[in-house]
């Protein structure tokens, strides 16, 4: 049989783990030097994997073996006598005699320590040299909790029959109440893309082409004021869903969260959400975000979910806030999203202008141990719903058309009625593993000051790039 490429033997290496079923084997280990101690004639290595940590041990000097090197180790794997056992790791009952050795990458002296929980170091270290950072065990374990809590997810939206669709990302305004990123176009100068905000109106236009069941994971791009647990950029599960009531989606949408938190080992207080009127929050809580734990619950790391429901669909403009005043030329802007529609009793004062105030969305938002990790609702389908929020917030017909007339102008082709909801992803899973900030939970975050991990950006660009782009940067 022909073979166009040599893939590595599986048995070539054994993964760290597997060393307690090898004893009097011999294996070849690869791995990272956790640390290295000389005892005279002979060294101790612990050597780590994925997998885990070993304790290796040579004749050899390896005196120019440094740790984090990366090494690969041919040893026979040697039961420890009982006095010797080390009862705190998995491969406590073994180690490795080492025959032969190599080192596949010398590490230089680093620059930040591993061997804690790393919060004793500055954000500022830590993420310049993020690649060594998430080589600590509380990292390593966030991310990889991230990706099976993401993975159940999706396993059980998948099995929902929901369609896991992308959505541009050079894309235009999106109405989200932030400020937007803007990317400028080379083929058309003095014109430009956004990043988007969210896929708000991709994922209603998807319902439209007949999808009937979206979702994605989806990044979002929002240029506010940095808070010291947050970037410029994040992830939602983004979701959309045809033919549905308000009830729908929020039993869809528990139904997923109590899955995938379950598969990542969170406690839930309730196995049915409690649905709580936005009055009635701020009444009780004097937030539309607040804790139901008691201090017993907090102490397991019990999770209490809630939703909160009935919220007023407009508010008066905070004159402070550029994208409000900018959104809300008449002095009433959106709370939550224009797109929304108001709860059926409340179309009328919407459609023709009237009771503002009183006029209750059909949004749903999702509360988790005082924090909002999700937000959605039934939106306005019909051109004259989605009109009259816009004349609302002051927008002639002209205006109208000119930030969403492509929605309208879809809404007239055959568009079903929809709703939906976005989780704050990265928030939630900070909720899993107790963190405070949702950087923790990101491989490659922003730092306060809005530079990337690693990278250095924002970067300034060659004038040629800028010309290209018929752009002059204003010098202060
Ligand atoms: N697009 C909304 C947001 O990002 C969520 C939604 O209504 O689905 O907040």
């Amino acid at each position: 049989m022909l073979c166009r490429f040599t893939p590595r033997n599986d048995d070539m290496r054994t993964l760290i783990q597997q060393t307690v079923s090898k004893i009097g084997e011999e294996v070849t280990l690869e791995g990272w030097v956790d640390t290295k101690r000389d005892h005279g004639k002979l060294t101790f290595i612990d050597l780590r994997d994925k997998s885990g940590k070993v304790q290796c041990v040579g004749f050899q000097k390896m005196g120019e073996l440094t740790t984090e090197s990366v090494m690969r180790i041919t040893g026979f794997v040697k039961q420890r006598p009982e006095r010797m056992i080390n009862p705190n790791i998995p491969t406590g009952t073994v180690e490795v005699d080492v025959q032969d050795y190599t080192i596949l990458n010398k590490a230089s002296e680093l620059p930040l320590q591993i061997g804690t929980d790393g919060h004793e170091i500055s954000e500022e270290v830590r993420l310049r040299y993020r690649y060594i950072d998430l080589r600590r065990e509380r990292m390593q374990k966030i991310i990889r909790t991230r990706s099976t809590f993401f993975h159940a997810m999706r396993e059980a939206l998948v099995e929902k029959d929901f369609v896991d669709i992308e959505t541009p990302i050079l894309a235009k305004s999106t109405m989200e109440g932030a400020r937007d990123f803007l990317v400028p176009s080379r083929f058309q100068p003095g014109k430009f893309y956004a990043l988007p905000q969210s896929p708000q109106q991709y994922k209603q236009l998807l319902m439209s082409a007949g999808f009937e069941k979206y979702f994605q994971f989806a990044r979002c791009f929002r240029d506010e004021d940095l808070r010291a647990d947050r970037g410029f950029e994040f992830t939602q599960l983004d979701l959309e869903m045809s033919f549905i009531t308000r009830e729908d989606v929020m039993t869809t949408v528990e139904d997923v969260v109590k899955r995938s938190v379950k598969a990542v080992g969170g406690k839930l207080q309730n196995e049915n959400f409690p649905v709580i009127d936005y009055r009635d929050a701020m009444t009780k809580y004097g937030a539309d975000k607040f804790d139901m734990r008691s201090e017993e619950e907090k102490e397991k790391g019990v999770l209490a979910f809630a939703w909160v429901i009935n919220f007023p669909f407009f508010k008066k403009v905070d004159k402070k806030d550029a994208a409000e005043v900018r959104d809300g030329k008449s002095g009433w802007t959106f709370t939550h999203n224009p797109f929304s529609a108001p709860i059926p009793e409340h179309e009328e004062w919407l459609l023709k202008g009237e009771h503002i105030e009183e006029i209750t969305t059909t949004q749903y938002d999702l509360v988790c141990n005082g924090l909002e990790v999700g937000g959605g609702s039934i939106r306005a389908h019909r051109p004259e719903l989605l009109e009259a929020t816009y004349r609302v917030m002051g927008y002639t017909p002209d205006q109208t058309q000119a930030s969403v007339g492509h929605m309208l102008e879809a809404f007239g082709f055959g568009t079903p009625p929809h709703g939906g909801i976005a989780l704050g992803v990265d928030r939630l899973v900070a909720i899993l593993t107790g963190e405070s900030s949702i950087k923790e939970t990101i491989a490659f975050p922003m730092t306060s000051t809005g530079r990337t991990s690693v990278m250095d950006a924002p970067s300034e660009v060659a004038s040629s790039q800028l010309r290209e782009l018929g752009l002059s940067v204003m010098k202060e």
